[in-house]
């Protein structure tokens, strides 16, 4: 009988875990397996952002059909709250039914000619190498600014964050511009709102002989609601006009460490230096931890100009472009995978490398 034979390639320090059932991504046709309780946070904002609408509709009616007799004005104040609401639900359902930015495999270009490429090759070939460029659980190269998130088991296109709140999907390069537009439009109508029951509730004070008993409760507490909402979700958008205005991710914003993978190649001719090429994080010292946080504070790899940046996250093309921005924010210009560096950044990554070579 034939002895089994030695396989050429093994893999001798690779935990046992990870190739045990428990442990491999959650896929079912290169889609995250996703289960009821998952949608439960979801299911939660429709709830808050449906909420106010019959106190709305109550307080509508009956301080301008009813005290004011002014059938215009509730017709105009109606028109904006529910285009407002329409916008607000488009995006929504943008964010929910959109994939956030699928890195899909490219088979490498072949010719009957071309030799085979080995598994040994593949292993060695620099995407596998770097940290960062590749992914072990997804077994793909990573473009740049993809990230692969633990949660769905897969990587995504320029991921932003994975949001609990959108029945913990990922918000990335497809779906970004939506999330934008949803918290526009949150903020929007929560300001109008406010505004409007704040001037219905003034007017109750003034006059209350002629208006209702209930009406100053619904309007109470539609002014505390619409309040809450612009500072909560008023806050977040203005956070992300910030990220958009120098081109970072929110990951990027909060992970100084990720400029590691930047770095170019280290000219390490110190014997005592054990940093790797690019530097792990474990790897660096207090001190070149402080640099590395304060470099991440004025390096912005992909900033090319406020403009520019914008045109790269809301940028439209064709007639309608502009028509699907406006109605449902819809997904960012290019394919995901390659963005321009700004100016001076190669410059500033050189020397941060030598800096940290030289410090240790
Ligand atoms: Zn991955
Ligand atoms: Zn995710």
């Amino acid at each position: 009988m034939r002895e089994r034979p030695t396989p050429l390639l093994t893999f001798p320090e690779l935990p046992a875990r990870a190739v045990t059932q428990e442990f491999t991504p959650n896929y079912d046709d290169g889609k995250p397996v996703r289960l009821w309780y998952h949608n439960v946070p979801l299911y939660g904002v429709i709830f808050l952002l449906l909420a106010p609408h019959p106190s709305l509709l109550f307080v509508l009616i009956q301080h301008y059909l009813i005290v004011l007799e002014n059938p215009l004005k509730f017709i105009v104040h109606l028109l904006v709250i529910y285009t407002l609401t329409f916008m607000m639900f488009s995006s929504l359902i943008v964010l929910v039914a959109r994939d956030p930015g699928p890195v899909t495999f490219e088979e490498p270009q072949s010719d009957n000619n071309a030799e085979e490429v080995g598994l040994t090759e593949a292993l060695m070939s620099p995407d596998f190498l770097t940290p960062g460029r590749f992914c072990r659980i997804c077994w793909t190269s990573k473009p740049d600014r993809t990230h692969h998130c633990s949660f769905c088991g897969r990587c995504v296109l320029k991921m932003d964050h994975h949001c609990p709140w959108l029945g913990n999907r990922c918000i990335g390069h497809r779906t970004y511009p939506a999330f934008l537009h949803l918290l526009l439009c949150i903020t929007l109508l929560a300001i109008y709102i406010a505004v409007l029951c704040a001037h219905a509730l003034y007017y109750a004070f003034n006059n209350p002989y002629t208006v209702d008993q209930f009406s100053p409760v619904h309007e109470i507490g539609l002014v505390f609601a619409g309040v809450t909402f612009t500072i909560v979700i008023g806050s977040f958008f203005a956070y992300h006009l910030y990220l958009v205005s120098t081109n970072q991710t929110t990951l990027e914003h909060i992970t100084p460490f990720l400029l590691l993978r930047y770095l170019p190649v280290l000219s390490n001719t110190d014997p005592n230096n054990h940093l790797s090429d690019p530097p792990l994080e474990h790897e660096l010292s207090y001190r070149q931890r402080r640099m590395i946080k304060e470099a991440h504070g004025y390096i912005r790899v992909y900033d090319v100009g406020l403009r520019k940046n914008w045109t790269q996250v809301l940028g439209w093309k064709g007639p309608y472009g502009l028509m699907t921005r406006i109605l449902c924010g819809g997904g960012s210009m290019g394919d995901g995978k390659y963005f321009p560096r700004g100016a001076n950044v190669e410059e500033r990554l050189a020397r941060l490398a030598q800096e940290l070579v030289q410090d240790k």
